[in-house]
């Protein structure tokens, strides 16, 4: 009758007290649920009875028990492993500093424990600690001739002391070809440096580290994102020495989490750039792969270089930051006929609307959707043409909690304004107009566990300060549509919906068991819902 053969035979059955379907919301009853797989995908959903059936001689069966929940492994769609573990890995966090003295105050203690002809580095640096324009003057006044370099909490400008200015040779006249800018007055460069190839012109200088330290920050990176419940993660980036980082990895072992990873087209480049770019998509090895492409169609508005329809307060903030968005649209066209889907940062609405428009006219790359990343802020009649265009929406849930506050006293809202701040990070409108809808971190800008990404994106403030008033409360969403938006929405994004985000037969086994099921969790106890383990094509991950 029928033939025994080992595919017969599950290679893992984990069992768990509920298994989430997320496409549909649906948390399967019953006592236990089961899920089995062979050759690194589900063959089998069900209760007792799969172990019944698929249990074989070899089989490992892996049980949770208490109120353990399986679900499809968080993906974060927009995150930095390669430059987040470099600039974040043995520097100094200036996180959570909100005034000048408590500045002073941390970097007091690296001047102390640095040699004074090194540089000290930091990141995470919120520039609503100065009253008016930003400038590393005042690390000048404080520390005399130390070389001070400290990277925007928003990951798009320096603040430099007077030192490094001269250590650079920096004049403040220097020019670029995408926004970028050394501001300088009557005195010279005042250490504001904004925008990429302007921060290249420090980042270079930073001291190296070497290959293998930044190869051990990204594993604890990547062990970090598994052990929060991810098993992908999207990296809006790809750029040296990512490829030898990730071959330098899997020569030691395996990766802990998938990384999909998009070069940056730069701006204002030319068709030679993107044969090269192009030439990159397709390389990977285990458990990283190119796919796609990053366009920085804007820069930020923190900085005055985001592109909205109508400038700031400030006269700025009206501009794209390629030249000519002409060569854009063609540069999205060249990899659109190549079967290169493409994700753009664009937060201004200006940026937001061309995006759209050169999706119109040029359409989509057969093998999966183009993206637009950011979308911080958009009217109305914006809202509906993510569906119809079908556009995937790329947000940061923990941007709109953390980077900018309830009273509108910080840089972000000033800039813009009330009306434009009232229609930031539209995440309920965009659900409710048909778009399909990634949360992501963007760390190291934003809080990299995903857990308090979707617990933000429910309440509309940060998770962890209950006390603070809630930005555009009306965008909340439920606890269905989060983890949706780091399941299903990412796996549509990648054009792999069909095998990825979903605990359903013949789907990868990428999975997360958490603790209890989050969607009968309110946000905070979701916030804290310990991850039991992640599986990736079957396999159990080793947390540390
Ligand atoms: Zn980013």
């Amino acid at each position: 009758m029928t033939r025994q053969t080992t595919t017969r035979h599950a290679e893992v059955i984990l069992c768990a007290k509920e298994v989430v379907h997320t496409e549909i919301g649906f948390a399967s009853q019953g006592a236990e649920t089961c899920v089995a797989i062979a050759h690194g995908r589900i063959i089998a959903v069900g209760g007792s009875e799969v172990l019944d059936a698929w249990r074989g001689p070899d089989t490992q069966v892996h049980e949770y028990g208490q109120n353990a929940t399986i679900l499809p492994g968080l993906v974060d769609g927009h995150a930095h492993p390669v430059w987040g573990s470099e600039s974040t890995g043995g520097r100094l966090a200036m996180s959570g500093l909100t005034t000048l003295d408590e500045v002073r105050e941390r970097l007091a203690e690296a001047v102390e424990n640095t040699p004074s002809d090194e540089w000290i580095t930091g990141h995470d640096f919120d520039l609503n600690v100065y009253p008016g324009e930003p400038n590393g003057r005042v690390f000048g006044e404080w520390f005399a001739g130390r070389k001070i370099s400290l990277m925007t909490r928003d990951a798009h400008a320096l603040i430099v002391s007077p030192a490094a200015v001269t250590a650079l040779g920096l004049t403040g006249n220097e020019t670029f070809a995408d926004a970028s800018v050394i501001v300088a007055d009557a005195d010279g460069p005042t250490g504001w440096v904004v925008e990429l190839q302007a921060m290249d012109l420090v980042l270079g200088r930073y001291p190296q580290q070497s290959l293998e330290a930044q190869a051990a920050y990204l594993f604890a990176a990547l062990h970090t994102f598994a052990a929060n419940g991810l098993t992908g993660v999207h990296a809006l980036d790809f750029h040296d020495p990512s490829e030898q980082l990730f071959e330098m990895l899997e020569a030691a072992g395996e990766l802990p989490v998938k990384v999909r990873c998009s070069p940056l087209v730069p701006a204002d480049s030319s068709p030679e750039d993107w044969q090269q770019i192009a030439d990159l998509v397709g390389r990977g090895g285990r458990r990283w792969r190119v796919e796609g492409v990053k366009f920085m169609l804007d820069g930020t508005a923190d900085n005055g270089t985001a592109w909205f329809d109508a400038p700031d307060s400030l006269g700025e903030n009206h501009a794209a930051l390629w030249r000519s968005t002409d060569a854009y649209r063609e540069a999205v066209r060249f990899f659109t006929e190549r079967d290169i889907p493409t994700a753009t940062h664009a937060i201004g609405d200006g940026a937001v609307r061309f995006v759209l428009d050169v999706v119109e006219a040029v359409g989509h790359a057969p093998s999966a959707p183009h993206r637009i990343e950011h979308i911080e802020s958009i009217p109305d009649e914006l809202l509906e043409r993510f569906a119809a265009l079908g556009v995937v929406a790329g947000l940061q849930p923990t941007h709109a909690t953390r980077l900018i506050e309830p009273d509108q006293s910080d840089g972000w809202s000033r800039r813009i304004g009330p009306e434009r701040v009232a229609h930031g990070w539209r995440v309920r409108d965009l659900l409710d107009h048909g778009a399909d809808v990634v949360l992501s971190s963007d760390w190291p800008i934003g809080v990299g566990d995903p857990r308090t990404s979707l617990a933000d994106a429910q309440l509309r403030r940060p998770v962890d300060q209950p006390g603070r008033a809630l930005t555009q409360p009306n965008q909340r969403i439920n606890a269905t549509e989060a983890y949706r938006a780091m399941t299903v929405a990412p796996a549509i994004a990648a054009g792999v919906a069909h095998e990825l985000g979903r605990v359903a037969v013949g789907y990868r086994a990428d999975l997360a068991v958490f603790a209890e099921n989050p969607l009968r969790l309110d946000p905070e106890a979701q916030a804290g819902n310990p991850v039991l383990a992640t599986y990736l094509d079957g396999q159990r991950i080793e947390l540390p």
